[in-house]
C-alpha cells in the first residue's frame, strides 16, 4: 500500500527561487527509494517539505493517510515520531555520549522533568543499547559523539531515528562525509532496516551508483522537477 504522496508539491523560497515544482510521486511501504540529482536540484527541500521542517507552497503532501501540509503542531509531532530523519553532518550533540544522543534524540523527550536532567528509564535504555550494538556499536556506547568516526556518527544517528518506531526515515545526503568504506557499512544498515524491518526509505544521495546498487527505485530530480522515476534498471537502459 502506499504510504507517501505528493500531488503538485512546489517550494519557492523568497520571491524568485523555485527549489521546486509541480513534484509528483509516490512511495508504498517497505519501499527503499533513492532521490538522485545535482547539488541545488531540491533534493534536500524536498525531505524538508515532508516532514514539515519547512512548509510546501502548494500541493498536498499524504502520509499515512493524513495531509502533512495542514497538521496542526500536536499531530506534527506525532507525524515525526513517524519519520525519521538522518543528516550529512549526523546533528549529534558532541559532549553527549553515544546512547544520550540516542535516548536525548526522542521527540518530546527533553520537554520532560526527567528528560532536562537525562533519567531514562530502564526499558528506553535498553532499547538505544540493542538499537546501537545492532549497528555494530557496543564498544562505542559510552564515548563522547565527538569521539567518534564519521561512520560511527552515522550509525549513532541511524539508532536515535529508529529508537522513536518510525514508518520511515528521509535521509539526506547520509554519506556524502563518508569514505566508501564507511558508506558501505551505512547503506548496507539502511537497506537491512528496510527489507528485514520494513521501515520505508527515502534516501537523498548524488552518487549514482550507490543508487543503482541499493534501491528498488529511483527518483531523479533537476531545477526542482522529476525528470526520471523508475527502477534501476530502467535508469540503466536510458543512459
Ligand atoms: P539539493 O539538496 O538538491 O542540493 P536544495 O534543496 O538544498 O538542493 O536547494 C534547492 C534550491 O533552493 C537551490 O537553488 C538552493 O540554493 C535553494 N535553497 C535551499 N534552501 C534555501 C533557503 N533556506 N533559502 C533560500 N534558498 C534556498
Ligand atoms: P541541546 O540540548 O544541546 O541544545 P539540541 O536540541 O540543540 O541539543 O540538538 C543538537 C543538535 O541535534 C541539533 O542540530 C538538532 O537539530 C539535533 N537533534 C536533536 N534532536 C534531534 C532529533 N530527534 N532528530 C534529529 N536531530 C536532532
Amino acid at each position: 500500500s502506499v504510504l507517501l504522496e505528493l500531488k503538485n508539491v512546489s517550494k519557492q523560497y523568497g520571491k524568485d527561487t523555485k527549489a521546486l515544482s509541480d513534484v509528483n510521486f509516490s512511495v508504498k511501504e517497505g519501499e527503499f527509494v533513492s532521490i538522485i540529482g545535482p547539488s541545488g536540484a531540491g533534493k534536500s527541500t524536498l525531505l524538508r517539505c515532508i516532514n514539515r521542517m519547512i512548509d510546501a507552497s502548494s500541493g498536498e503532501i499524504m502520509f499515512d493517510g493524513e495531509n502533512v501540509c495542514t497538521l496542526g503542531n500536536r499531530d506534527l509531532r506525532k507525524l515525526r515520531t513517524k519519520i525519521g530523519m538522518i543528516f550529512q553532518h549526523y546533528n549529534l550533540v558532541k559532549r553527549l555520549s553515544a546512547i544520550e544522543n540516542v535516548l536525548h534524540g526522542r521527540l518530546g523527550y527533553k520537554s520532560t522533568f526527567a528528560g532536562v536532567f537525562g533519567i531514562y528509564n530502564q526499558q528506553e535504555k535498553e532499547k538505544a543499547l540493542d538499537l546501537l550494538e545492532g549497528l555494530g556499536l557496543g564498544e562505542q556506547i559510552y564515548k563522547r559523539a565527538d569521539q567518534l568516526s564519521g561512520g560511527q556518527k552515522q550509525r549513532v544517528g541511524i539508532a536515535r531515528a529508529l529508537i522513536q518506531g518510525p514508518k520511515m526515515l528521509l535521509c539526506d545526503e547520509p554519506i556524502a562525509s563518508l569514505d566508501p568504506n564507511s558508506s558501505k557499512i551505512i547503506m548496507d544498515h539502511l537497506k537491512n532496516i528496510s527489507s528485514s524491518i520494513g521501515i520505508t526509505c527515502l534516501v537523498n544521495l548524488h552518487q549514482v551508483d550507490v543508487a543503482l546498487r541499493y534501491s528498488d527505485r529511483i527518483i531523479g530530480v533537476n531545477k526542482g522537477s522529476v525528470i526520471f522515476d523508475g527502477s534501476p534498471e530502467e535508469l540503466t537502459d536510458e543512459t
